[in-house]
């Protein structure tokens, strides 16, 4: 084999936030051992966005990739435990449904659950879909326990990720990442210098200091400091799907239990959110600026948290959407500066793992070869289309019409993906997965299920499956979850026992 390879031999990564020193760190650890440099430029000027607190179960195999120890990590970030989320009022107010990470009940003699549940349905039973998952099951009673300590019990497969203090998570990786031989630098960049083929060729600082590199990576948060500023890889406004652009953001003291879960409760012109941590809650307010000006979400923010306000209301300002490149010349996006999707199902954190991983699948040499640049932009896209089309499923769905905000929603046009997805869904009882998606059938079946969404009828095949016993099985799972659910510890005993971390 006559392999010619040109390889990197210097990343530069612009920024410090949670994109920045989880790039610094994936590179750094696969670099450790060789001459590879990875030097991080972080400004002291600019701070971090300070939020990104929810996450899905993918961060904690980032975590066990890096080698970083799940309780020594949880103890440092303040962090509890997060089964899945609580929806409140979307469909329509006073109607809650809950979205829980994992799957649903187990298949039944090759027929997949959810059409044996739809069967029962039909045949007149009401037992809602969430009573076979053990996630949901575990939320609603605030318990929480590690699934391999319950092999052979229904619990056994329960997945679950973490809600994190976002500063602390930024400075354990630092730390991580320092340790294993990233440069950090401090200071802030004022000037990309291209070559003439229109590659970075380095990065300058207010002090003078020049800092040149091989690949650069963009995670200067929405700015695009590089990737946009410099290089005018373009942006595509979703807007007119999610029309969401500002959050009002704020930190209270614990008060009672700490849940499980998520809370995303729909307001008069987006959505409230409730992280609860270990030291204390997590905040905020997603809305659209042309029905709700920023007091008025200040406003009802303040009225909906629970405890004591412990910071100053803050309002972020975002364009939901997505860079057009997000891998341009010899630089990749990362974080808020590849793109924004609202945080209402806490995708952020993961499509910067996702994305490095994809980018550590097809690592370029300084060739940049065009076939994976461009096959690696495809994969993003679908990843952002994914989740976009997910997050709209939680809007266009909806009976409100008691505000101009909701009524927008009931409305809205929606994406043609989407709309095959859905007409596909009404018309089978089925979904059928793409490639590496990251919302399997069970997330859509709870969105759909909770937003009272039902197909034309169940898979006929299942009329093999005799009723009676149909049913038994269907009762017998849910009450092995329920009997299992009833012996775990409550998720604070839980937290005290196995990954209490010190008081701040
Ligand atoms: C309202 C809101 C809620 C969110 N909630 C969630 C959630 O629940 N779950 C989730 O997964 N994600 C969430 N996110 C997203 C998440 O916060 C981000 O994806 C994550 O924090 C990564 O941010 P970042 O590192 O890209 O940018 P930032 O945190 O903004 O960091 C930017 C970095 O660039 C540096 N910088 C900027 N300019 C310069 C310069 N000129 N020179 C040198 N350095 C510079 C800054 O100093 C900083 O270090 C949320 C985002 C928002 C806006």
């Amino acid at each position: 084999m006559n392999v010619t390879s040109q390889p990197i031999n210097k990343f530069v990564i612009v920024g410090g936030g949670t994109a920045g020193w989880l790039a610094a760190a994936t590179l750094g650890n696969i670099f450790k051992n060789h001459s590879v440099q990875v030097e991080l430029v972080e400004s002291d000027d600019v701070g971090i966005i300070g939020v990104g607190e929810a996450t899905i179960p993918p961060l904690l195999d980032t975590l066990a990739g890096l080698g970083i120890d799940q309780v020594d990590f949880i103890k440092r970030t303040q962090a509890s435990f997060k089964l899945g989320i609580e929806f409140e009022d979307w469909h329509t107010k006073g109607q809650s449904y809950f979205h829980p990470f994992g799957t649903l009940g187990a298949s039944i003699d090759g027929h997949e659950f959810f059409q044996c549940w739809l069967k029962t349905q039909a045949q007149g039973d009401n037992t809602s879909l969430m009573a076979h998952s053990p996630e949901t099951q575990l939320a609603k009673a605030n318990k929480f326990f590690l699934p391999f300590e319950a092999a052979n019990t229904p619990l056994a497969h329960t997945k679950y990720a973490l809600h994190l203090d976002a500063t602390l998570v930024g400075q354990y990786l630092k730390e991580f990442a320092t340790k294993i031989g990233v440069k950090q630098t401090i200071g802030h960049v004022e000037d990309v210098e291209l070559g003439g083929n229109g590659n970075i060729q380095a990065v300058s600082l207010t002090s003078g200091q020049r800092i040149n590199g091989d690949f650069f990576i963009d995670c200067t948060g929405f700015k695009g400091l590089l990737i946009e500023q410099a290089l005018s890889a373009g942006y595509d406004d979703w807007s007119h799907y999610l029309p969401c652009n500002r959050a009002v953001a704020v930190q209270t003291e614990n008060v009672g239990e700490t849940t499980p879960f998520t809370n995303a409760k729909a307001q008069d012109g987006g959505w409230t959110w409730r992280i609860p941590l270990q030291h204390r809650t997590g905040n905020g307010y997603v809305f659209c600026s042309k029905y709700v000006s920023d007091e008025e979400a200040i406003a009802t923010l303040l009225s909906h948290v629970k405890g004591k306000v412990i910071t100053q209301p803050r309002v972020i300002p975002f364009t939901t959407g997505m860079r057009r490149k997000a891998w341009h010349k010899n630089c990749l996006a990362l974080g808020l500066a590849q793109g924004f999707l609202e945080p209402l199902e806490s995708t952020a954190i993961h499509l910067v793992s996702k994305t490095l991983a994809l980018f550590v699948r097809m690592f370029p040499d300084r060739q940049l070869s065009p076939v994976l640049r461009d096959e690696f932009n495809r994969r993003v896209r679908t990843d952002y289309e994914e989740i976009r089309d997910f997050l709209v499923l939680h809007y266009c769905t909806t009976e409100r019409e008691d505000t101009p905000f909701w009524r927008w929603c009931k409305q809205m046009d929606i994406p043609s993906s989407l709309q095959h997805k859905l007409d596909f869904y009404r018309a089978s009882g089925s979904l059928i997965p793409g490639v590496e998606e990251l919302f399997q059938p069970t997330s859509w079946y709870a969105v759909l299920t909770g937003m009272d969404v039902m197909p034309a009828h169940y898979n006929s095949t299942t009329d093999a499956l005799e009723s009676n016993k149909l049913q038994a099985s269907l009762n017998s799972g849910q009450q092995a979850i329920t009997q299992s659910v009833n012996k775990q510890p409550s998720h604070d005993e839980f937290i005290e026992t196995y990954c209490r971390a010190p008081a701040p």
